[in-house]
């Protein structure tokens, strides 16, 4: 359970203050009745959504939040870097909701494609694990044709990148055209598919993530555009 107040407020609906002002306002209703007591217990559940409503729209989620979006080229994941942060593309309120919402990984400013969002540490930490190997597949667009030899090369488990200790585990090429792959891999290694194409000789152009794990970008999701993920969704990761 948790007060009404508090709840608004960690959900990024304005600050105690705010809040409470909202609550006196009559603004806040609970399956058909509105609550006007900013002390109200009110049970986080994650059926809230469909039962509470502010100024008239459905509360957003509470923790745990999924959010699948699909990431533009451009807009940077971490929350120091300087230039647009994809961050910025969410609804003002979740950039002060507590806890605050992380990328699951990252994508470099200029890859494209499946990025997920989420307030939930464990959920985050199960997807990036080393040791859980969830499957990451990007369309990469290539400068130089394809020579034959990056299949085996990538799927060997004994590629070096340069400036690394240990081989890359073995990943999965699947050539598409003269100059277009989709690779599948099991880490994050820093910049990891750029440098594997750069071990083979050549060079990416375009990056685009289109799957991780169970989990496909959807293809009415224009890029910027985000959704929140039920459990069952953001599950199917594993
Ligand atoms: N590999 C890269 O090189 N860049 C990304 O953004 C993701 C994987």
């Amino acid at each position: 359970m948790a007060r009404l107040d508090r709840l608004l407020a960690n959900l990024g609906y304005g600050s105690r203050k705010d809040v409470q002002a909202l609550i006196a306002s009559g603004k806040v209703v609970l399956d058909g009745k509105v609550l006007k007591d900013v002390g109200t217990k009110v049970a986080v559940t994650s059926d809230l959504p469909g039962r509470m409503t502010i100024k008239g729209a459905p509360i957003d989620p509470p923790a745990p939040l999924v959010v699948l979006m699909h990431k533009p080229l451009g807009v940077v994941c971490s929350h120091k870097e300087d230039g647009e942060r994809i961050y910025d593309l969410l609804p003002r309120r979740w950039r002060i909701r507590d806890p605050g919402l992380s990328t699951v990984g990252r994508l470099d400013k200029d890859t494209s494609g499946l990025i997920l969002i989420t307030d939930d540490g464990d959920y985050l930490h199960r997807v990036i694990s080393p040791k859980r190997h969830v499957p990451k597949t990007y369309l990469a667009t290539l400068d130089r044709p394809l020579t034959g030899l990056e299949g085996p090369l990538f799927s060997s488990g004994s590629l070096m990148l340069e400036g690394e200790e240990k081989p890359l585990l073995p990943a999965q090429l699947v050539p598409l055209d003269a100059h277009r792959a989709r690779l599948t891999v099991t880490e994050g290694r820093y910049h990891q598919v750029r440098r594997m194409f750069a071990a083979a000789g050549n060079h990416v152009l375009a990056l685009h993530r289109e799957r991780i794990g169970g989990v496909d970008l959807p293809d009415d999701l224009e890029p910027g555009q985000f959704r929140i993920l039920s459990e069952i969704e953001a599950e199917a990761v594993f």
